[in-house]
């Protein structure tokens, strides 16, 4: 099974409690093609950097089995830049500076090897590029995108139109407020799948994460860590491993979106536990499988 990753590739400045780091790798298309390739073998990245960004980078991702077609290299442009400050409570961070540079002007044309993808991870960038993707595409059978309250300021109109072709909507729970008009969850899910998704993935930071039918809901809280560094890339993470396993497994029922939401929290585990993809560049399927299996043992029990 093929999988389609769309995102930003970009260099990251972060400040938390506990360090700052400038000009680290990051970008949504990144943590996405990291995380899901601990699952799967095809992934067709596609995204846009400036001649400033490491080769090696790439190449590592090439070497992870990432297909890199579809990544355009801009000569004399600059990669998109992202910088955020954290707070005490990680759960909410300022971002600082959002420079679009070569973003600004990308038109992502698929390379026809990537157009029969079946499973695609719409990652964070313009919903423009979101819908010029899907536009190409000749038989998705899973699309989930993801978005952030940015593109909701900036392009809400395009983002509405770019959500009512999806099939997963992934955001977190003060975006599934500011998208819906709504305050209570529940609610804004209902307004949500009025827009078009079928299913719904609201992130909550370090109290988990919620799966959403118009009839099933299903709540995965977050592994009580004693690190967090630097959560930058958790909800990339968690798509990455989210798609990844549906694409490895080929079944979309909300039973098995149950387990890709386990192993879509494994990953975001182990992504907020170093800076940038510091920890998410030396895991293993025996690694993953571990901590995975640490979400059951903290929520089974009998009544
Ligand atoms: P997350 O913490 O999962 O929301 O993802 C953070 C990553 O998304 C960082 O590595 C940034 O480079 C990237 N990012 C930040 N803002 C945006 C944006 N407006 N559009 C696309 N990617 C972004």
């Amino acid at each position: 099974m093929s999988l389609l990753t769309v995102g930003t590739v970009a260099f990251d400045d972060i400040e938390t409690p506990f360090g700052k780091v400038e000009k680290v790798v990051g970008g949504a298309c990144t943590y996405i093609s990291w995380a899901a390739s601990y699952f799967i073998n095809d992934i067709r990245l596609t995204s846009i950097i400036g001649n400033d960004f490491p080769a090696e980078e790439i190449k590592a991702l090439e070497a992870r089995g990432v297909n890199m077609e579809g990544l355009k290299i801009m000569e004399n442009g600059k990669t998109f830049f992202w910088a955020g400050k954290y707070h005490e409570n990680m759960n909410q961070r300022d971002t600082i500076t959002t420079d679009l540079n070569v973003l600004d002007d990308f038109d992502p044309e698929l390379p026809e090897s990537y157009k029969d993808s079946q499973y695609v991870m719409l990652g964070n960038l313009t919903p423009d590029i979101q819908l010029r993707v899907m536009e190409q595409l000749t038989n998705p059978k899973l699309i989930v995108l993801d978005t952030m309250n940015f593109w909701m300021d900036v392009a809400l109109d395009k983002l509405k139109l770019a959500i009512s072709k999806v099939d997963v909507l992934t955001i977190n729970d003060e975006e599934a407020r500011q998208l819906s008009g709504e305050y209570s969850l529940v609610n804004a899910a209902k307004k949500i799948f009025e827009m078009g998704p079928k299913y719904l993935v609201i992130k909550k930071g370090e109290h988990g994460a919620m799966l959403m039918s118009e009839d099933n809901i299903f709540y995965a809280p977050a592994l009580p860590l004693a690190k967090v560094m630097d959560p930058t890339g958790a909800g990339d993470s968690f798509a990455g491993g989210f798609i990844g396993y549906l694409t490895k497994t080929e079944d979309t029922s909300f039973e098995n979106m149950k387990r890709a939401v386990i192993y879509g929290s494994t990953m975001a585990s182990f992504c907020v536990e170093e800076f940038s993809l510091g920890k998410m560049k030396h895991l293993s399927e025996h690694i993953i499988n571990d901590r995975a299996q640490r979400f059951v043992n903290i929520t089974n029990f009998t009544l």
